[in-house]
């Protein structure tokens, strides 16, 4: 019916002509189709044997990951209802920084299974509320089943920060890599209160992933101002400035008339001498390096490079506060003001070669809360897709150090939930039952499709890992390897709690969103889909705005990642 309402005989249009309209069953349809779609184009990369996507962008540029939320991303959609579906794998980047495939993927089935209980004339208000329930239900199931990993546990950590990078083209050096990140995280790590920001990440191409390496400390990409000055100083004071090593320019165009030669070297005298002593304010505090944010002049490189100091211009402010953080020193905009106690230590600040690039080096600190991971990796796309596995790494061992709480992988949680919401299900009673039934029927989707995409049959994995979870092996989930059920937990395969709880909930939130909208009035054509005069459709239909019709691409892509 769209745009055209009806009063008495006569249609009162209300919305502009370009508007379009879907309503009712419709409606439901088209998000439901849109935010499935989402969800499939990423259901072949889940899990250790998940596979890869190549994305390709409109300048050419690729990208070939394995990781959700990175897809997503990379895909550029449109229809609104699957926005909805890319923001819940949004959420759980910034959130946990893993489980992006998951999330959306549960969201998809949630939307599936709501799809069939809407044939069956189930109210969505109905649903939502049993969705709901269920979700609730199912954080609290976690709560009881997981497991308290100590700070100190740093076999548990390693085991969590391997299993986040479990299928992202890492695998040869996993262990590897997973201790690098535990102790990165451990080392900046300030109790509850852990930015991985202060993680940086260096991706040189060349050299293979085992020889990635933690620095204690800051690489800056800069080289020293000066060749007179040293490649390497030991045992540094270390001086941090937000400003220029330069002769103060005057705001406001000052003319200098300079009638005779005296005049004029007697102005470049005193330049020189303002220098000399902003050089001096260094020398006196004992600096034996300094890092300024703005630019060092000539003279002041001279007089730097005789003092024997090693100077850097222009760097970037994010570093200056790593460095801060890195070396115990203190930022200063003004050296007049510089005491000795905002002077930062490294044991070692040098120039040195990597991967071709001259980079400064400051390390062996004392205490060092901001460290560099130095990735490397055959070509720019290993790199690259190596720093996404371990950027979803140090995010669930922050978490896990936040939260101090694990559960089993390998789909062994939503097996067990969906065994505990069946029978929490039967106390719900009345329609909502079919709902709670409905969402632990989705949350298999997990195990299902970890089986599937590890060329194994799902359901004959189903029944093993029901009939072993009804047993009471909670832990009991899918080695993706040999195909067996077996105890996660001691097989190390373990993650943070949050991964499972925050997927439940955006997913949850996402597929409740969706599902309770019965109209969509979209100001202009919707891209991507529908007809011009979709509004004198009367069945709107895959063909109405948006709609199915808008997900083509996604189509090719799920497909292509089957292929590779
Ligand atoms: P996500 O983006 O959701 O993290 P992944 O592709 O990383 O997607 O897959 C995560 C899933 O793979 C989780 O359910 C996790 O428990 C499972 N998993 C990880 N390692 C293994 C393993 N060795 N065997 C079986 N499942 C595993
Ligand atoms: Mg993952």
């Amino acid at each position: 019916m769209s745009q055209r309402q009806r009063m008495g005989n006569q249609p009162m249009i209300v919305l502009s002509e370009e508007s379009q309209r879907t309503s009712g069953k419709d409606a439901q349809t088209m998000n439901i189709t849109a935010g499935k779609a989402v969800a499939e184009s990423t259901r072949t990369t889940l899990g250790p044997k998940g596979m890869d996507k190549m994305l390709v962008d409109s300048s050419g540029s690729v990208v070939v990951t394995n990781d959700g939320v990175t897809i997503l991303k990379e895909m550029d959609i449109d229809h609104p209802a699957a926005n909805m579906i890319v923001e819940v794998s949004e959420t759980q980047e910034d959130e946990v920084g893993d489980g992006t495939t998951s999330a959306v993927v549960v969201a998809g089935e949630l939307l599936d299974q709501a799809e069939e209980l809407i044939d069956q004339d189930i109210h969505p208000t109905t649903l939502a509320q049993g969705y709901r329930q269920a979700a609730e239900e199912a954080k609290n199931i976690l709560s009881e089943e997981s497991i308290d990993v100590s700070p100190d546990d740093e076999e548990t950590l390693i085991e969590i920060a391997s299993t986040a990078m479990t299928g992202k083209g890492a695998e040869s050096a996993r262990d590897h890599l997973a201790e690098l990140v535990v102790d990165a995280v451990v080392a900046i790590a300030d109790g509850d209160d852990i930015d991985t920001e202060n993680v940086a990440v260096e991706k040189v191409v060349g050299g293979s992933i085992d020889n990635s390496e933690l620095v204690e400390g800051v690489i800056v990409d800069k080289e020293r101002v000066n060749d007179n000055m040293p490649y390497a100083v030991e045992d540094a004071s270390v001086a941090l400035f937000d400003d220029g090593i330069e002769v103060a320019e005057t705001e406001i165009d000052a003319e200098v008339n300079v009638t005779d030669p005296d005049q004029l070297q007697q102005f470049i005298d005193q330049e020189e001498e303002q220098l000399r002593e902003l050089v001096d304010e260094l020398v006196d505090v004992g600096a034996d390096v300094v890092f300024a944010d703005g630019g060092i002049d000539d003279m002041a490189q001279h007089y730097l490079a005789q003092e024997g100091i090693l100077a850097v211009r222009r760097s970037k402010s994010a570093d200056l506060r790593r460095l801060a953080r890195a070396t115990d020193g203190r930022v200063v905009s003004n050296l007049s003001d510089l005491t000795e106690d905002d002077l930062g230590y490294a044991g070692s600040v040098a120039q040195k070669d990597i991967g071709g690039d001259e980079r400064i080096f400051v390390e062996d600190v004392d205490d060092a809360r901001a460290v560099t991971l130095i990735l490397r990796g055959g070509t720019e796309h290993v790199v690259d897709e190596v720093e996404r596995a371990v950027d979803d790494s140090l995010g669930v061992v922050r978490t896990t150090l936040q939260d101090g709480q694990v559960l089993p992988g390998g789909g062994a949680p939503e097996t067990e939930l969906a065994l505990q919401l069946r029978d929490f299900a039967d106390s719900v009673g009345g329609r909502e039952q079919l709902a709670v039934e409905a969402f632990a029927d989705a949350l298999e989707v997990i195990p299902r499709t970890l089986a599937e995409n590890a060329g194994l049959d799902p359901i004959d994995s189903l029944v093993d890992l029901r009939s072993r979870h009804d047993a009471g092996e909670i832990g009991a989930g899918l080695d993706a390897y040999s195909g067996d059920v077996i105890d996660m937990e001691s097989e190390g395969v373990v993650e943070p709690r949050r991964v499972k709880t925050q997927a439940i909930e955006s997913a949850t939130e996402a597929a409740v969103m969706i599902l309770r909208i019965d109209d969509v009035i979209a100001a202009g054509e919707l891209k991507g889909g529908g007809t011009d005069d979709g509004g004198d459709d009367p069945a709107g239909g895959p063909g109405g705005p948006g709609g199915a019709g808008g997900m083509g691409g996604m189509g090719g892509m799920g497909g292509m990642g089957g292929a590779m």
